[in-house]
């Protein structure tokens, strides 16, 4: 009753395309629902998320849930996650995406789920690391650990320049990322986390650095990847 009564003077919008939410929708409308593309890599090993690191990194499983398109549905619940403070976003997709591939193989032996880092600058400015909610509520639902500590940013970059600093800095030297552990954190199977999967160079020298730790092994997973 009182969420109906706040839904009159706060109405709710689907933060895909704007329209008025029903009483049994949340964050998404049931259309936007049915029209976000799924990759379904899940089923396939040989995914193009996995080969994006083909003689790059040595990966156990790589994917990404959703396909990305300019302009489309996933774009701007993206934007919505990163730049608005929708982090309800990530949790949805996290819940979903995490009753799409439980139960299957690959998650089997993992063992935390490591997010992509935000300097501390960044996370000041933002307020929040858009990846979070959804690391968080796929930790939850795959009852898996989320550590958030093991893996640092010490390079601060700015948004537009990101792509650039990437590239200049040879990611094969790259100490953008340091990865803090201890004996504790030997032997363990890593699912590094990130939002969008582009080029893969920021996932790479991260997973370089996990890769340092003994015993360590990797699988990545993103919520979306361009098509
Ligand atoms: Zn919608």
């Amino acid at each position: 009753m009182f969420k109906n009564v706040l839904n009159l003077f706060y109405p709710k919008v689907c933060l895909g395309c704007k329209t008025l939410l029903l009483t049994n929708e949340n964050v998404i409308c049931t259309q936007c629902r049915h029209e976000i593309p799924l990759t379904l890599h899940h089923f396939n090993p040989e995914n193009e998320a996995f080969k994006k690191f083909y003689g790059k990194i040595p990966v156990e499983f790589a994917m990404a849930f959703v396909y990305f398109h300019k302009k489309g549905i996933v774009q701007e619940l993206i934007h919505n996650l990163k730049y608005k403070g929708h982090e309800e976003i990530g949790e949805l997709v996290g819940e979903w995406c995490a009753s799409e591939i439980a139960g299957l193989d690959f998650l089997r032996n993992i063992t935390e789920i490591i997010p992509v880092p935000l300097h501390t600058r960044k996370l000041k400015e933002r307020g929040y690391n858009q990846v979070t909610s959804f690391g968080k509520s796929l930790a939850t639902t795959l009852n898996l650990k989320y550590n958030e500590q093991i893996l640092v940013r010490t390079i601060y970059s700015k948004t537009q320049t990101k792509k650039n600093l990437l590239n200049r800095i040879d990611v094969n030297n790259a100490s953008i990322f340091t990865a803090k552990f201890t004996s504790n954190d030997h032997d363990k199977h890593f699912l590094l986390i990130d939002d969008v999967l582009t080029t893969g160079s920021t996932l790479e020298a991260c997973g370089k650095e996990l890769l340092k730790i003994p015993g360590a092994k990797l699988s990545v997973l993103c919520m979306a990847m361009s098509h």
